[in-house]
């Protein structure tokens, strides 16, 4: 398999190559050239499989460098890092089923990906002799799942800026108290803006980027959504009575990562009926599947803050299907998102759009309310993103033992409003628990980019 990007200005890459390079040197977003179909036949055979070599049996579909027994290993080092046996589990709650893909070292479903992509950076990188140092902002989980992902490899360095006082209590704590000496916590006086702003700048002085070898782990990266759409497969398994039987996902949404991972499942042959978007009040995908209006508004905070994201970087590679995989209206569209802040969808591929996805949005208030309905019906404690998934379904008429939420965090990591809603503290998982005991380590700096630099510079591999 080979990569390329949807805006046409990079083609034949291998798959290490591409995750290597992450965003595409023309700016586009890399795609496989060819998606893989697996028909009936093999979906009976990957139903069997336990988690690993159901994961073994996808990615190698999309990768041809890396040698079987590498992967496999790759595969195995990643998932022993989570706490279940099942890897992951779905239950039965609010009527439907509750896919509970948080039970990685950081409990967001972020640890899916970047337990994968820290593993597969490390490979790529001792193989090729080289070093790495990743260079990043985080206003919450994608953070402790990065630092997670690479904390204590040889090759890689990470640098992980954040808005001093601004993140929750347990995600500052679940990122500086790791002890790994390859983690550094920059904490900064300013907000995400600011931390964001001093990343790009970084990014953009050339010179100093090729000379530490900067990297970065934003969603973008397309071993992310490969390691994403094997649960798609583990999910409907655990779903239908009869594999050929159609099930409906409903999804969580910021960045598009997620169910951009879904869709690639269902277009590989994977029976998914209806895929629905969930967005919070930031409904820049649900405008868009409603009305074909994907313009960019301000960022509202919310109680389901991962999903506080205007431009959903990802909606760019469906842009390229939808687009019928021509690269000219990809570019056309983004230099129109970029000069006028949106784009209009009309006409047939409005209809297209509409037959791949289902959209609705949720309230704060809204979020409570599942919150609450779901545990007095259930007995059964969903996080606030979670509760995005559940309301949707419920309006859109899809509660039935075929469709699926997707649950993207851990409850626990939300404490204060599961307290606030239903008057009890959540029970913190192994890895939440004393945090507050562990030593704290991380640098306070200044909103200033030649600082950070100068410390990047000193304690870089
Ligand atoms: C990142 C995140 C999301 C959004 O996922 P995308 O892939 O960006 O759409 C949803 N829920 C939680 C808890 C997250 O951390």
């Amino acid at each position: 398999m080979r990569y390329k990007s949807t805006r046409g200005g990079v083609s034949g890459l291998s798959f290490e190559d591409a995750v290597m390079m992450g965003l595409a040197s023309d700016g586009g977003l890399l795609i496989p050239e060819k998606i893989p179909l697996f028909n009936e036949k093999d979906l009976k055979h990957l139903s069997e499989l336990p988690y690993t070599k159901l994961a073994y049996e996808i990615m190698s579909r999309y990768q041809e460098g890396i040698p079987s027994q590498d992967l496999m290993n790759i595969i195995q080092k990643t998932y022993a890092k989570f706490d279940t046996v099942n890897m992951i589990p779905v239950r039965k709650a609010a009527g439907m089923r509750i896919a509970e893909l948080y039970h990685g070292p950081t409990y967001s479903f972020k640890d899916v990906a970047l337990q994968f992509l820290g593993n597969m950076f490390e490979y790529i990188l001792t193989k090729r002799k080289q070093s790495l140092n990743i260079v990043g902002a985080t206003s919450g989980d994608t953070g402790s799942a990065a630092i997670y992902g690479v904390k204590s490899k040889q090759n890689i360095n990470i640098f992980m800026l954040y808005p001093s006082n601004r993140i929750s209590n347990i995600q500052e704590l679940q990122m500086t108290t790791t002890e790994a000496s390859n983690v550094f916590c920059l904490e900064v006086g300013g907000n995400f803006d600011n931390c964001q702003s001093i990343v790009k700048e970084i990014f953009n002085d050339l010179e100093f980027k090729d000379e530490y070898s900067l990297g970065a782990v934003n969603s973008i990266n397309f071993a992310r959504i490969l390691a994403q759409m094997v649960y798609y497969f583990w999910i409907y398994f655990r779903t239908v009575h009869r594999v050929g039987d159609e099930i409906n996902v409903v999804v969580p949404t910021g960045n598009f990562g997620n169910v951009f991972a879904g869709y690639m499942a269902k277009r590989m042959g994977l029976p998914i009926a209806k895929l629905m978007i969930a967005t919070n009040r930031n409904n820049i995908l649900t405008r868009a599947v409603k009305f074909g209006d994907y313009s960019i508004e301000r960022v509202h905070p919310t109680i389901s803050p991962a999903m506080d994201i205007q431009v959903a970087s990802n909606f760019e590679r469906y842009l390229y299907y939808l687009y019928n995989e021509d690269s000219s209206k990809v570019v056309e569209a983004m230099d129109r998102l970029q000069t006028e802040k949106e784009i209009e969808i009309r006409g047939h591929l409005l209809g297209q759009l509409q037959r791949d996805f289902i959209a609705g949005e949720t309230s704060d208030e809204d979020m409570k309310n599942t919150i609450r309905s779901v545990f007095s019906k259930s007995d059964y404690v969903i996080d606030p993103h979670t509760a995005c998934a559940v309301y949707a379904a419920e309006q859109m008429e899809l509660v039935s033992d075929n469709t699926v939420c997707l649950s993207t965090a851990h409850p626990a990591k939300f404490p204060e409003v599961i307290h606030e809603v239903l008057g009890v503290w959540p029970e913190m998982p192994s890895g939440l628990q004393n945090l507050e005991e562990r030593q704290k380590r991380s640098e306070r700096m200044n909103p200033d980019v030649e600082e950070i630099k100068n410390f990047i510079a000193k304690n870089a591999k």
